[in-house]
């Protein structure tokens, strides 16, 4: 069945920008194919109102009933007009519209090249659309500052990528987070009884690209990196590898409790493991042709119940 779908390891190592930062990108400089040219703008703002780096801080002392306020950062996507092309007028990307409320969970499928890792990439602004615009929370994302959105953003990729360092820098990235948000945050991923067992438990050094793990292991580490950010939407490159069953059912149980309460996009490769989510978006050739939810969608009987149909006779 994962044969309709290729693996997206080029666009995911690219991504690995995105969670990393300076540092990071400094040291994948020689998997960086094209430089980031985006900049910020003068007068980017932040997205709360508030200072970039005390949002935490911030939204742990309100009181639950204030949090709807409409400074705090949702997590809801919007996109307006959008259309994009690498190079001319070739658009890969037309005409797209929709919105994602906050803590809606999304699933992204197509065949492969039909446009979503483009816009992830858009959201993400390692490009820009060539017309129409990209709002989060109501402001255009080229107006919020890069740093920002890197912390409104999490992407979870489909092998978690593994710096050579040890397992705190792997999950901190060089952000100054304390050895117990670092404790906490791998608890919460269930990859914390792992880390223990290591030799060297929290420092203990893993190889580039994270070698001597399991892709089970990688991925709960970057779970771990995406869930001491506290991001408001995550975006979840579905991992197409065969887990062992005991692996599969803890990252299941892990990204459970990382989907509370956010806003989430998934870019799913199986179809079987989308069933749940509020609403499917099916893309063909940049365009959004079909959107609902799994049964509403079956019963339409265009390319999604194709696509279902496909992958049943296929495994
Ligand atoms: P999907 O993730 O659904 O497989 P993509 O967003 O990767 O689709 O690709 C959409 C289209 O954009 C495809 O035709 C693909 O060949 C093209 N494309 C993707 N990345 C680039 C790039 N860096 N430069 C030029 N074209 C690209």
């Amino acid at each position: 069945a994962q044969r309709l779908f290729e693996p997206l390891q080029q666009f995911a190592e690219k991504f690995t920008v995105i969670q990393a930062g300076f540092t990071a990108i400094e040291r994948v400089g020689d998997i960086l194919d094209e430089p980031i040219e985006i900049r910020d703008k003068a007068n980017s703002r932040a997205l709360s109102g508030f200072e970039f780096g005390y949002i935490d801080e911030i939204i742990e002392n309100l009181d639950a009933e204030e949090s709807n306020d409409s400074k705090i950062p949702r997590g809801e996507i919007r996109f307006e007009d959008v259309w994009f092309a690498y190079k001319d007028d070739d658009y890969v990307i037309k005409n797209l519209n929709f919105t994602i409320y906050p803590g809606e969970k999304i699933a992204l499928v197509g065949p492969t090249g039909a446009g979503k890792s483009s816009i992830i990439r858009l959201l993400c602004r390692l490009y820009e659309p060539t017309k129409g615009r990209i709002l989060i929370d109501g402001i255009d994302i080229r107006d919020v500052p890069q740093a920002e959105l890197r912390r409104y953003l999490a992407v979870i990729l489909q092998d978690g990528f593994i710096f050579a360092g040890d397992v705190k820098g792997n999950i901190t990235l060089g952000d100054g987070y304390t050895f117990e948000e670092v404790q906490a945050a791998a608890e919460k991923t269930n990859v914390s009884e792992f880390i223990e067992q290591l030799p060297q438990g929290y420092h203990t050094q893993l190889r580039e690209r994270g070698t001597n793990l399991s892709s089970g292991q990688k991925q709960l580490l970057a779970f771990a990196r995406a869930a001491i950010r506290n991001p408001q939407v995550l975006v979840l490159d579905e991992a197409t590898a065969n887990l062992d069953v005991g692996t599969e059912a803890l990252i299941q149980a892990a990204l459970n409790e990382l989907l509370i309460g956010r806003t989430a996009i998934i870019i799913a490769h199986r179809l079987s493991t989308i069933r749940n989510v509020d609403k499917i978006f099916v893309l063909k050739r940049g365009e959004l042709v079909e959107q609902g939810s799994h049964e509403q969608l079956v019963r339409q009987d265009g390319l999604y119940a194709t696509l279902h149909n496909l992958q049943m006779l296929g495994s």
